[in-house]
């Protein structure tokens, strides 16, 4: 298991719900969200409607099944919440839609792996609280409709170009979550070692900020992790010295990459001179799942200005390079 992935792992969301933020006050960072859906949670409040459908994507553990929790919470409304894989037929989505109560939110993760036939349903479901099934089969099929109360679709994904787009067309709000800073990060380590009484100083707590890959999940991980140290080595008190052994020996280093990522950059250097290389054949390079590549991977390594996107593919930066000590190539490379 990867430490530093930002999919969450087993028990975790467990411990997470001490910690996990429940109003938009709570919610650290991400400004122009949480300005946005304040506002617009606000409106739909003071007209007593539902709040529109929204959309909301970003890579895995930056806060999307949260806000949606947070959405939930300030409507004061209830949350049911599913995911594209497990509705696998048209009748689990309309199981779902015909149990909700009015002003529901209804939360579905991973929304882009909806099939085909389920987001037939969903869209009258959306459009005019319709649903519109076709029971049985063959000559004995029937066609019945009805009609569902006002509730609010919340949909995540990791990036919004996988959802087809009638689905997209059909949310009034999206968002985007972007990368937390040193700061933010900073922010929401020292609040979970309050909840948790993890002694930890400003230093410690901006040493695991800056190794976190800009993800909230891996900043509380990496949290857990270096308090079993602390209280192991040293006295429990979270330190910048006790965080940077600890992360070292985690085998996080001081950029936040681990042995994924330096396979990942030190393929693209040195089995494709730098690029540019599609992403099949660096997926074929090192073993890893192209969807893992475009998801988990690169989104933070071009974020930090290690890869770049190209129409010829993948291609490594001088700061790439530089990283692994190697001269900067000279003329393609940015
Ligand atoms: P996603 O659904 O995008 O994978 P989650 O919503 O599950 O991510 O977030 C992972 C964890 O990170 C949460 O359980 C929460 O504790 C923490 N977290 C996420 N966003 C924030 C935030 N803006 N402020 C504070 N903690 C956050």
């Amino acid at each position: 298991d990867r430490l530093i992935s930002g999919q969450s792992g087993p028990g975790e969301d467990n411990q997470d719900r001490a910690i996990r933020p429940n109003t938009l006050r709570e919610y650290v960072g991400q400004p122009t969200v949480s300005e946005q859906m304040e506002i617009f949670v606000g409106a739909a409040r003071g007209r007593r409607e539902a709040l529109d459908h929204v959309l909301i994507f970003g890579p895995p553990g930056l806060g999307k099944t949260t806000l949606a929790n947070i959405i939930a919470n300030e409507m004061g409304s209830t949350i049911k919440a599913s995911s594209g894989p497990v509705l696998e037929k048209a009748g689990d989505l309309a199981a779902l839609l015909t149990n909700l109560e009015e002003g529901d939110v209804l939360f579905i993760d991973e929304i882009h792996r909806l099939s085909a036939a389920v987001e037939e349903v969903l869209y009258p479901a959306m459009e005019d609280y319709q649903l519109d099934i076709v029971i049985g089969e063959g000559p004995a099929a029937r066609s019945i409709k009805l009609d569902l109360p006002p509730f609010t679709l919340v949909g995540a994904t990791t990036r919004a170009g996988l959802l087809t787009s009638p689905l997209r067309d059909r949310f009034g709000i999206v968002q985007r979550l972007e990368f937390y800073s040193t700061e933010d990060l900073t922010h929401i380590i020292e609040r979970s070692s309050a909840l948790q009484s993890i002694e930890i100083e400003n230093g410690g707590a901006r040493e695991i900020a800056r190794r976190s890959r800009g993800t909230p999940r891996i900043a509380n991980r990496l949290l857990r992790r270096v308090r079993d140290f602390a209280e192991v080595r040293a006295d429990g008190r979270v330190t910048e010295a006790i965080a940077d052994q600890a992360l070292n020996m985690l085998k996080v280093d001081y950029q936040g990459f681990d042995h994924m990522d330096r396979r990942l950059l030190l393929a693209l250097i040195e089995k494709f001179g730098g690029g540019p290389v599609g992403v099949e054949s660096l997926s074929a390079a090192i073993s890893e799942e192209r969807g893992t590549i475009e998801d988990v991977l690169e989104p933070f390594l071009i974020q930090q200005g290690f890869m770049m996107r190209t129409p010829r593919g993948r291609m490594a930066t001088q700061h790439a390079y530089l990283h692994f000590g190697f001269d900067a190539p000279e003329g393609e490379a940015a």
